[in-house]
């Protein structure tokens, strides 16, 4: 097995370089072996300048002939570099880096690569390259596919291989194949230490590749077996109380005035078995805004009701809970259901006469935020948790829930709107089931998106004038970005200022924003919600899920500056009713392509999930969500949008290896367990040992 030697004790490193090792997060053999190149460059066909053509892509090794630096009018500078390799001549040029003149000096040794162009002559603009001024190292660094290893100041590429080599060369012997043999065999996977020697120093870029694609896997698989040790570590621990489906749902179709989609059939039908297990259901339904998540949760309830056993309802703000106790309260009082809201905004009175009720088992559902899973909250007989919009809701508050009530827990049933691609939900939500609703319900008008720039504001706010002087209503959201929040929301100030007197005058026109105390916030959307207020100037403060059916046009300020998700959240804000909706982005003057891009799919495209994988291409995983709200793993090798068919496979590996050996006490099993525990040192949490 690997050690963890750590990197001081590496031949070639010490306390010095170890320091910039370890700022580089390397700390010991594991992580360097772990940390593929950035990319490759091949130099493993290095051509004589005599034969070379306009339009090649090549390898040349030579030495300076001459050099020198010309700045010309416009501002440019231009480093001219002359290579020579006995057969002929080639002219290097890099532009706006003149610093690269003081690296070379004449006779020095060096490999460049590039694309050849002709300008007076054969020439490579912009090229890579190395100096050569260590002969014996030539082996490693030219004349063969090299690896580019991201470095730091201080430690050259150069050093980074001479260090990696050697520590392949002593430890790669002793490597034993951690992943099961079946799995290898089945993925076809190259050997561990094959992979290491091929990642690192690839014969062929076609052997690159496999290695890699080994090293992704076996990471995506550790993953996924703390994933399923988590899950199981749960189910092990808890049990639930098992709720029959029962005599409400006949009742409750009846009721409903209109058909259910057959999305909607679908996931009711998978969490109604759920329920029906005497273990946590620990389960995600995802569903574009609009796509009716909330008569699934209440079908979801009454199963909870219907067995004898409470339910709760949480929600992200006061306003999403008293919506959805406004809209869910006439079911229940038709059925015979004791509802109650509770929020911080009641009573000390009332608040005290809920949970007195909670605790008696006299309520038997509650709609309401986070109070509910304060302390002083007991439940009789919790069944069933549901959290609505999930994004704001943390693993913390689940647990919090969860903790409720002791040893039977509730099942748990977390909605969310933001479209979620596959593969993140198997790895951000990985210890939860996931229902999808990929419909909605036929009938709705599709909200019309249109992205336009400064120069059609008047035309913007004649729109906006048509709508308003029709009784509907409208949005005008402000971007609120971190490092400049002061400047924007100023200007979202003045914006309100110059829409109320100098646009709008003889209308309603509010400001809500993040600074606002929260009761002055409520209130505001209130009032939007009541009609009383026509427009809304908004930074994105604007509630998640709120819904305003009269509101029929979101006007996006600064669009370039929002990713795509967000982008669909504020435009799911209208469209809510047999009104035509529109969506206008409004842009700045200087806009990237790929803010461009991002506009044009928000024209073409109201797929939620579609605009989510547009999204993670563009952004990558990362970027997706702020990682503070999401714990998106760390992966060193994977990649979660290249890589993405690779997930389910690991995660089936991973999933069918923990369901066979729980404690991974097998020798196979230990041979993965010793592994993982370098990747993930918590998994020994979620393990037993006999
Ligand atoms: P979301 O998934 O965004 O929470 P909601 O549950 O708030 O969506 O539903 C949005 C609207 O669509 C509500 O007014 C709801 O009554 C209605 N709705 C839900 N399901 C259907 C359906 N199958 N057919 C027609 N309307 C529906
Ligand atoms: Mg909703």
């Amino acid at each position: 097995m690997l050690e963890a030697v750590d990197i001081q004790y590496l031949k070639g490193v010490g306390p010095k370089r170890a320091e910039l090792f370890r700022g580089i997060g390397v700390n010991d053999l594991l992580d360097l072996l772990y940390r593929p190149p950035r990319r490759y460059v091949d130099r493993s066909l290095i051509k004589p300048i005599k034969g070379i053509r306009s339009g090649e892509t090549v390898t040349v090794y030579g030495e300076v002939a001459d050099k020198g630096l010309v700045r010309t009018r416009h501002r440019l500078t231009i480093v001219n570099l002359l290579v020579s390799d006995g057969t002929g001549y080639l002219l290097c040029k890099w532009f706006n880096q003149p610093y690269l003149n003081d690296r070379f000096t004449v006779g020095q040794k060096l490999v460049v690569s590039g694309q050849v162009r002709f300008d007076r002559g054969l020439s490579l603009l912009n090229p890579e390259y190395e100096l050569i001024d260590d002969e014996d190292a030539e082996l490693i660094h030219t004349g063969r596919i090299v690896p580019l290893h991201p470095v730091t100041a201080g430690l050259s590429t150069r050093q980074y291989r001479v260090i990696l080599r050697h520590a392949l060369e002593t430890y790669l012997p002793a490597l034993a194949e951690p992943l099961p043999e079946a799995v290898a065999a089945r993925h076809r996977l190259m050997p561990l230490a094959e992979a290491f020697r091929q990642v690192h120093f690839p014969e062929t870029l076609e052997l690159a590749a496999q290695a890699r694609h080994r090293l992704a896997f076996e990471e995506l698989f550790y993953l996924q077996t703390m994933i399923a040790l988590q899950r199981r570590g749960f189910e092990a621990a808890a049990s639930a109380h098992p709720l029959a489906d029962t005599a409400w749902r006949p009742a409750f179709e009846r009721h409903l005035d209109f058909t259910l989609t057959s999305a909607q059939r679908r996931v009711m039908a998978e969490i109604s078995a759920d329920l029906n297990r005497a273990k946590p259901m620990h389960r995600l339904l995802q569903g574009d805004v609009g796509s009716g998540k909330t008569v699934v949760a209440l079908a979801a309830m009454l199963q909870a009701v219907g067995s004898g056993c409470q339910a709760a309802l949480m929600a992200p703000t006061e306003i999403l809970a008293e919506q959805h106790h406004a809209s869910l309260a006439p079911w229940f009082q038709r059925l015979g259901i004791r509802a109650a809201l509770l929020t911080s905004a009641l009573g000390a009175k009332q608040r005290n006469a809920v949970r007195d009720g909670l605790a008696s088992g006299a309520v038997q559902v509650a709609i309401g935020t986070h109070a509910l899973i304060q302390d002083q909250v007991l439940f009789h007989r919790l069944g069933l948790a549901v959290v609505d919009e999930q994004h704001r809701f943390g693993v913390e508050q689940r647990a919090a829930l969860r903790a409720k009530t002791g040893a039977v827990w509730p099942h748990q049933l977390v909605m969310t709107a933001t479209p979620i691609p596959r593969t993140l939900a198997m790895t951000l939500y990985g210890d939860l089931d996931v229902s999808v609703i990929d419909e909605l319900p036929a009938g709705r008008v599709p909200i019309v998106t249109r992205w336009t720039t400064e120069a059609n504001r008047d035309k913007v706010y004649g729109f906006i004038a048509g709508q308003l002087a029709a009784g509907r209503q409208a949005y005008v959201v402000y971007p609120l970005i971190e490092e400049s929040e002061k400047v924007d929301l100023k200007a979202a100030i003045k914006m309100h200022q110059h829409l109320a007197r100098d646009v709008f005058p003889s209308m309603s026109v509010g400001l809500i924003h993040g600074r606002l105390p929260n009761d002055e916030r409520e209130a505001m959307m209130r009032d939007f919600k009541a009609g009383k207020i026509h427009l809304l100037v908004a930074t994105t403060v604007i509630e998640v899920g709120i819904d305003v059916p009269n509101a029929t046009v979101m006007v996006v300020e600064q669009a370039e500056r929002y990713g795509l998700s967000q982008l669909h959240q504020l435009r799911g804000r209208v469209g809510r009713s047999m009104y035509k909706s529109y969506c206008i982005l409004l842009a700045g003057k200087k806009m990237s392509d790929e803010a461009k891009a991002r506009l044009d799919i928000m024209q073409k495209s109201t797929d939620g999930f579609k605009i989510a994988e547009k999204d993670l291409e563009i952004r990558g995983p990362g970027e997706f969500w702020s990682t503070r709200q999401h714990g998106l793993p760390l992966l060193r090798i994977a990649d979660l949008i290249t890589d993405a068919q690779l997930v389910p496979l690991a995660r089936k590996e991973a999933w069918d290896l923990v369901e066979k050996d729980p404690n991974l006490t097998t020798a196979e099993g230990s041979r993965v367990k010793s592994s993982l525990y370098k990747f993930y040192p918590q998994a020994g949490k979620y393990i037993t040992t006999g």
